[in-house]
């Protein structure tokens, strides 16, 4: 136990200076309106971001949402989150995220029956989440159930292994994170992840999820970074993008 402090009391420390520091956008740091996480600018650069809808997706994922590509804006409220440990930023990005996602839900049921689905977040590796003290990919869909009115299952468990940032596609696809499910999964998944870069995680997530008796599984994030996967050729834009 007092080792386990020990280990994390970095974090710790980290977090509890995020959280000393003054009010203001989640994303830029600039004033925003009292009780709001990002500033207009922000906000209204995230509303036109063009979001990316990939159907089908890969390996038994039904689709994938991105709110916006991995640029802008857009990235710098996945920064603000990841690494400025700015943990309002995930509340933007459930907003951005629940927009472009409300019209697809529709489409997940399960024997005719919305009921079933849940959020599920894209497990951190467990060194990483004792580095940061927070998970991302955890607090955005705790924010995201908010925004939803979903359900949050955290039924993924990710084991230690190569850190998936700095490392090339082919070393990605060559050695995928392993993801094992723990207990009941819900019939009906939604995976929640801040960026899909390679898709390698999600993969192995979905995989998981399946695996356990998931009957369908999706997948959204806050951005798309590079080359859509190979199953992806399908890339298609949302038509009732708002502009
Ligand atoms: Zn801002």
């Amino acid at each position: 136990m007092v080792r386990d402090l020990a280990a994390i009391a970095p974090a710790l420390l980290r977090n509890l200076c995020s959280v000393a520091a003054p009010p203001g956008c989640a994303v830029c740091g600039d004033a925003a309106r009292s009780g709001a996480p990002a500033c207009s600018s922000c906000v209204r650069a995230l509303e036109i971001a063009r979001p990316i809808l990939i159907e089908p997706g890969p390996a038994g994922i039904a689709w994938a949402v991105s709110a916006a590509p991995f640029e802008g804006t857009a990235r710098d409220l996945v920064h603000a989150l990841k690494f400025g440990r700015r943990l309002s930023a995930a509340r933007v990005a459930a907003a951005a995220i629940a927009r472009v996602t409300v019209p697809r839900l529709r489409d997940l049921t399960v024997d005719a029956s919305p009921r079933g689905a849940a959020l599920v977040p894209v497990p951190a590796d467990p060194l990483r989440w004792r580095w940061r003290g927070f998970d991302p990919a955890e607090e955005l869909a705790l924010a995201l159930a908010r925004e939803l009115k979903m359900p949050l299952r955290r039924c993924l468990r990710r084991r230690a292994g190569p850190r998936q940032v700095g490392r090339s596609r082919a070393a990605r696809r060559g050695s995928p994170p392993v993801v094992d499910a723990r207990g009941s999964v819900p019939a009906c998944a939604v995976l929640v992840d801040d960026v899909w870069t390679t898709g390698a995680t999600l993969i192995a997530s979905a995989m998981a999820l399946r695996t356990a008796g998931a009957r369908q599984v999706a997948a959204v994030a806050i951005a798309h970074a590079g080359r859509p996967c190979r199953t992806a050729r399908r890339d298609l834009r949302f038509p009732e993008n708002p502009t």
